[in-house]
């Protein structure tokens, strides 16, 4: 069976084709600036040997068109992975925000379209161009199903007390405020596997994972079902990241509404891309920041401190939640490659019966590894996040059981 996944932003679409028999991705890749004048497609066939990427600079105008030249990708004599358009059995599609009732994973059909249009109020950078990438594969891959495997149904297991904000209770029952929390496939991913590589199920596992990419989050995991997690209604709340600034005063929206010339728009550009590591330092990408620290920068070495202290703070809390944790988990780009932050998230935290094992912390591998030394009563694993391989595994199961049915 081959499932071909989607992952659709407002200016570049992300996939990888599958083949579902020996769970391998075949090929994947990035339309990346759709739009503009400088857009193109890195595509890379994958196989056990190797990996062969072709950069492909050219305009594509919009989604369709970059959907139309990725199907052509994978069935062309040189860069093709299969011989046409018709073997793929399906179209998965991740989708950032699903609301709030029932979000699992969902054959797509006008009543989930809407859903997912409804839900654009709450997700207006993500929600809309998911959409639209399945509108444009209904259209390119005629007949074929398309399934649906929200970002947020690994949160929806949140008790009340977890996922209400502390304002009056209709702004809930009015306006759905509310916490919803992001990454929910990749924490799923990782703490499916992490419970796997213990030797435990899932059902019985209590986990803290972290992902740590450009964007950041925590999760809570109890039992193997998510208890908290650190995003909020957006993905701007909880570590700091990137380029977003995570918690901070919501006073301070108003202060500075009122003193200076921001308006509501700068002010979203500023929290959503001016903020974070690059607020502090001039930069969101943590290589670039070691590299900077390195040299005795003061600023890069303060967003690295602020960015860990957040990260231990967050493991703390969690550990209140939890009572009891068998393992902190480590995934995305940062958590699965850096040492020094992974290191210094972990410091001060032996009381809770965390110890890192410095040098098995710093040996770099491909596949999960764990990181804790022998007199720790946690475990500590790098484990490496596959949310396209989630998304293609869910929609199997949709495929399988074609009952799952979608309600909002
Ligand atoms: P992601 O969003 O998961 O792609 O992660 C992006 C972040 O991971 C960026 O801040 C990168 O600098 C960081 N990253 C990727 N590789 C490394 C590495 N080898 N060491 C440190 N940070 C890395």
């Amino acid at each position: 069976m081959k499932i071909l996944v989607i992952n659709t932003g407002s200016s570049s679409l992300k996939y990888k084709l599958f083949d579902m028999k020996s769970n391998k991705a075949l090929a994947g890749g990035i339309v990346e600036r759709i739009g503009e004048s400088q857009s193109g497609i890195s595509h890379t066939v994958l196989s056990n040997s190797h990996e062969n990427t072709v950069y492909i600079k050219k305009r594509i105008a919009d989604h369709s068109q970059g959907m139309h030249e990725v199907a052509e990708l994978i069935v062309n004599v040189k860069t093709g992975v299969i011989e046409n358009i018709e073997t793929i059995d399906a179209i998965g599609h991740r989708v950032v925000l699903g609301g709030e009732k029932s979000t699992s994973a969902s054959l797509i059909n006008d009543k989930v379209k809407k859903a997912i249009k409804e839900n654009s109020k709450l997700a207006p950078l993500h929600n809309p161009s998911n959409l639209a990438g399945i509108e444009v594969a209904e259209h390119i891959f005629p007949g074929k199903p398309n399934i649906a495997v929200f970002d947020t149904d690994f949160h929806n297991s949140m008790p009340p007390e977890t996922f209400l904000y502390a304002l009056p209770y209709e702004f809930y029952e009015k306006y759905k405020i509310r916490k919803y929390g992001f990454h929910g496939t990749s924490h799923k991913y990782v703490a499916q596997k992490a419970s796997r590589l213990m030797g435990k199920a899932p059902g019985r596992t209590n986990l803290i994972t972290l992902h740590l990419g450009n964007g950041c989050s925590a999760c809570a995991v109890e039992n193997g079902k998510c208890v908290d997690t650190s995003m909020g209604m957006t993905p701007l709340a909880g570590l700091m990241m990137g380029t977003r600034p995570g918690d901070f005063d919501p006073a301070i929206i108003g202060h500075l509404l009122e003193n200076t010339d921001m308006d509501k728009k700068h002010l979203y550009r500023m929290l959503n891309k001016e903020s974070g590591l690059k607020g502090i330092c001039g930069l969101n990408d943590m290589r670039d920041i070691h590299a900077k620290a390195r040299q005795g920068d003061e600023r890069a070495n303060l967003a690295i401190k602020m960015f860990s202290y957040r990260i231990r703070k967050q493991i703390g809390a969690y550990f209140a939640v939890l009572g009891n944790v068998d393992a902190i988990v480590f995934t995305a780009g940062i958590g699965e490659n850096d040492h020094i932050i992974r290191l210094m998230a972990c410091e001060n935290l032996s009381s809770f019966g965390v110890k890192i094992d410095s040098k098995k912390n710093k040996a770099p591998s491909s596949t999960p590894f764990c990181i804790h030394s022998e007199l720790s009563h946690v475990q500590i694993w790098v484990i490496q996040t596959d949310e396209e391989l989630q998304i293609a595994r869910e929609a199997v199961q949709v495929l399988n059981t074609r009952s799952k049915s979608y309600e909002i």
